[in-house]
This record gives structure tokens, C-alpha cells and sequence, in this order.
């Protein structure tokens, strides 16, 4: 396999497709070697056949809003490996959701799964509907119609979908009760349900905790404690909400939040009042970050974003490519020492250059945040055996996993010098386990 050439291949056979792109990108070139060290990968080939979706579904979502007006959005499920298990990944609810977004997803989420050593496979989807200024009923109306059409493509043993941008625990539920209502049955079929009715202690926390129980794994390997640590954190969702709270309860210093307004900046550090106020402020009333500096009298930067502050470790949480190799590089001149996501593919190529060129401790996010993904897969085996278990087994066990993805990737990613490529180590880990999988199975 010659990576360049089947990445020109894929963007001859879909071009205009950029994300799709840059993801596959990143990942040959690392796994090229690994890969060739194995002819008989080449005969089956094995590399198209993992870059390539199994299937696409894509449709019509119809809702009407509060004053009666018809609108339409486009739905779309991408089906990408069941080598290891059933499709599994996020939905996310977005303007900017299309093709391209959800294939680099459900590219990443094949590897990021294979990490976790649970058995699911990958896949991703999502709507360009844009949940910002919706009623509560407008939600539930979208939700219903989404499901109307994507029920019949997932299933416990098929592909069990989980929330992701725009889609928390309301949308969650609302999807999984149109869910049951279709198809008759309660399998747990989608995850990050509400407790009450087969969600898992621990996962709305997972993504961000995770992240730091993996930060705090490649600070060890350096001897270097988090107590003290300056931390710029992006965004101010599901995953900069839970990071948040682990680093304040590790004695870290959170500094900055964002959402796609701009960014706070906040001297004195987040504590934990002022987080239960970004929890309150998004969570229940859906307001902007702005308010925060309002209420607290700190600064916010309209239109930017945080990495111009001084930080000593940098958790991107927010979206995709919102960390450029302009910004990288000022975090380095800032000192920064780490930088681990919590977001799916937050840094740019450039970016991730200047951080492997540095040699600082950089984490992408199909190893940092996979603990979403992970206690996602811990529901799943909770409502196959139709018990639950306690927040302290949860969180045992997603450490676990993380001291596992971490092992995975030094093993893979250590190079001769000691430094160790997060980036190889997590893509040439995943890879080998989806290839041998793939291999076993036969041509499919
Ligand atoms: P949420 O919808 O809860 O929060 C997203 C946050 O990012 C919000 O603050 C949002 O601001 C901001 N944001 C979204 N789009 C943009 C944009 N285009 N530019 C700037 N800011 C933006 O999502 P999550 O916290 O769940 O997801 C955040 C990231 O983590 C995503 O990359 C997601 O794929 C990834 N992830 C999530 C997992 C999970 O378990 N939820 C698991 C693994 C990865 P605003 O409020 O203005 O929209």
C-alpha cells in the first residue's frame, strides 16, 4: 500500500468531501509500514476496505414547529465496520452536519473503538438541523421524525447510535422512545439513556473524565503532577462540562471556556460553583458563554478562541479543526506542555506537526476521549444483562480501559529516542485489531 495514492483514489471516487480527507490522511501514512510488514493485506485489500463505509443510509427528516410551519432537514446514518461488533457511534445535530463530518467520524470511531477492547464496531450519523433556539417540543417533534426513519437500520445486535454535538440526554430519550415505539422491543438500542430507564451511571462524565484519566497517564510518564496545572479547555458541552469538574476535584486550574460565540477567560479559575453556573447556564437555560464573563466580570474574547492564553496543558472539547498550526505554535511559546483531546480531530495537520515536531505529550482524540465511547459499550452490556452497576464500578472500570488505551499506544507509538506518538501508536493499535478481524472474516 502507497498511502498518497489511495488517498488520491479516495478523493477522485469523493471529492468535495475535505474532513473525510484529512481524517484518512493522518491515518495511512502511520499505519503504511505496519501494514506492508503483511502481504497478504495487500492481496485482500484490506486498506480500501477499511477506508470505505459498509453502507450509507441517507433521508428526508419532515417536522413541523411551534406555529405549524413544515420544515424539512436531511438524516443521514453512516454504517462504517462491524469487524468487531455492531456499528456504534454518536448522532450529532448540527447546521454544519454533512456527509463528509459524519464519514471522518465514523472512519475515527472504527479505530477509537477497536482501542477501548470492547467489541463494537463503527459508525456514525447525525442531521443538519440546527437545535440552537428550538422548543422543547420542537426537539421532541425533530427526534421522533429523525427515528421514524433511522429505526429500521439499527438494532441491539446492529448498530446502537449514542448522543453526540446537539444531541445530550433529552434528545437521547426522546430518539429511544420513538425507538421502542417502533419497534416494539427494549434491548437498550442507543446509549446514554436516562438512568432510569437502562442508562449507565458514568456516561454523560465519561468523555471527560477519560480524557484526564488519560492526560494524567502521559503526565506519569514524564513524573509531572496535575495539582497546580494552568488548563485552557475549549467548549462548554458534555465533554468540557465533566473535564471541568475532574480537574477541579484534581486540583488543576481551568482557565478558559468556549462555545462558538467566543471564549472566557477567567484568572482566578473555574471552581466548583462557577461550573454548577456553566452547567445551569447551558444545560437548563441554553445560553451563551458571554454570560458567564457577565456574571463573573472576567474576560471574553468575542469570535475566538482560547489558545492565545497561557496554559500549561490544553484540552481542545469543542468541534473539529478548531485549534490551527498558528495556534499550536503560540501554545508552545506559552510553555504549554500537553495537549490531550477531548474533541474528535480538533487539531489541524499543522497543528499536530508543530506538537509532534515539539515532542511535547499529544494525545489525539480517537485514544483521549474513547471513554465516551467505552462506558457507552458498558451500557450496553448492563442492559444485556439487565442489572446495573454502581458509579464506583463504572468509573473502575473506565479507568481500566484508559490505562489500557494508554499501554496500546506506547506500545505502538514509542520510538527510538523514547518519545512516544500518541497519533501512531493509537492508529497502527487500532488498525492491526479491525485487520486482523477483517481477515478472519473473509472477503466481505
Ligand atoms: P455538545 O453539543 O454538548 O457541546 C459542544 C460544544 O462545542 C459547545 O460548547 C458548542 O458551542 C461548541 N461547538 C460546537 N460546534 C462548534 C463550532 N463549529 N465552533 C465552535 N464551537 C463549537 O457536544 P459534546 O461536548 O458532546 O462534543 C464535543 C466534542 O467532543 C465533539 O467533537 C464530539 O464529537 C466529541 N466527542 C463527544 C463525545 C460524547 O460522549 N459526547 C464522545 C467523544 C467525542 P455552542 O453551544 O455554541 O454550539
Amino acid at each position: 500500500m502507497k498511502a498518497n495514492e489511495i488517498l488520491d483514489l479516495l478523493k477522485r471516487r469523493f471529492p468535495n468531501e475535505p474532513e473525510y480527507h484529512q481524517a484518512v490522511a493522518e491515518v495511512l501514512p502511520t499505519i503504511e509500514e505496519a501494514y506492508n510488514e503483511h502481504p497478504e493485506f495487500e492481496k485482500a485489500n484490506l486498506i480500501e476496505r477499511l477506508c470505505i463505509s459498509d453502507r450509507i443510509f441517507s433521508f428526508r427528516v419532515t417536522w413541523t414547529d411551534d406555529k405549524g410551519q413544515v420544515h424539512t432537514n436531511m438524516g443521514y446514518r453512516i454504517q462504517h465496520n462491524n469487524a468487531i461488533g455492531p456499528y456504534k457511534g454518536g448522532i450529532r445535530f448540527h447546521a454544519s452536519v454533512n456527509l463528509s463530518i459524519l464519514k471522518f467520524l465514523a472512519f475515527e470511531q472504527t479505530f477509537k473503538n477497536a482501542l477501548t477492547t470492547l467489541p463494537m464496531g463503527g459508525g456514525k450519523g447525525g442531521s443538519d438541523f440546527n437545535p440552537k433556539g428550538k422548543s422543547n417540543a420542537e426537539i421532541m417533534r425533530f427526534c421522533q421524525a429523525f427515528m421514524l426513519e433511522l429505526w429500521r437500520h439499527i438494532g441491539p445486535e446492529t448498530d446502537v447510535p449514542a448522543g453526540d454535538i446537539g444531541v445530550g440526554g433529552r434528545e437521547v430519550s426522546f430518539l429511544y422512545g420513538m425507538y421502542k415505539k417502533l419497534a416494539r422491543e427494549n434491548t437498550g438500542t442507543l446509549t446514554g439513556k436516562g438512568i432510569e430507564f437502562g442508562g449507565s451511571l458514568i456516561r454523560p462524565e465519561a468523555t471527560g473524565y477519560g480524557n484526564v484519566y488519560f492526560l494524567l497517564q502521559m503526565l506519569e510518564t514524564r513524573n509531572i503532577d496535575i495539582k497546580g496545572k494552568v488548563v485552557a479547555v475549549s467548549g462548554s458541552g458534555n465533554v468540557a462540562q465533566y473535564t471541568v469538574e475532574k480537574l477541579i476535584e484534581l486540583g488543576a486550574k481551568v482557565v478558559t471556556l468556549s462555545d462558538s460565540n467566543g471564549y472566557i477567560y477567567d484568572s482566578e479559575g473555574i471552581d466548583s460553583e462557577k461550573l454548577q453556573y456553566i452547567m445551569d447556564l447551558k444545560n437548563l437555560y441554553r445560553g451563551r458563554i458571554r454570560e458567564y464573563a457577565e456574571h463573573y466580570g472576567c474576560k471574553y474574547v468575542e469570535g475566538g478562541r482560547p489558545w492565545g492564553e497561557k496554559c500549561d496543558i490544553a484540552l481542545p472539547s469543542a468541534t473539529q479543526n478548531e485549534l490551527n498550526g498558528d495556534d499550536a505554535k503560540t501554545l508552545l511559546a506559552n510553555g504549554c506542555i500537553a495537549v490531550s483531546e477531548g474533541a474528535n480531530m480538533p487539531s489541524t495537520p499543522e497543528a499536530i506537526d508543530e506538537f509532534l515536531k515539539a515532542k511535547i505529550l499529544y494525545a489525539p482524540g480517537k485514544a483521549a476521549n474513547a471513554g465516551g465511547v467505552s462506558v457507552s459499550g458498558l451500557e450496553m452490556t448492563q442492559n444485556a444483562m439487565k442489572l446495573s452497576w454502581s458509579r464506583e464500578e463504572v468509573d473502575e472500570k473506565l479507568k481500566g480501559i484508559m490505562r489500557s488505551i494508554h499501554e496500546q499506544c506506547t506500545k505502538y507509538g514509542t520510538q527510538s529516542d523514547g518519545y512516544v506518538n500518541y497519533v501512531k501508536g493509537a492508529n497502527v493499535a487500532g488498525f492491526m485489531k479491525v485487520a486482523k478481524a477483517m481477515m478472519a472474516q473473509g472477503i466481505l
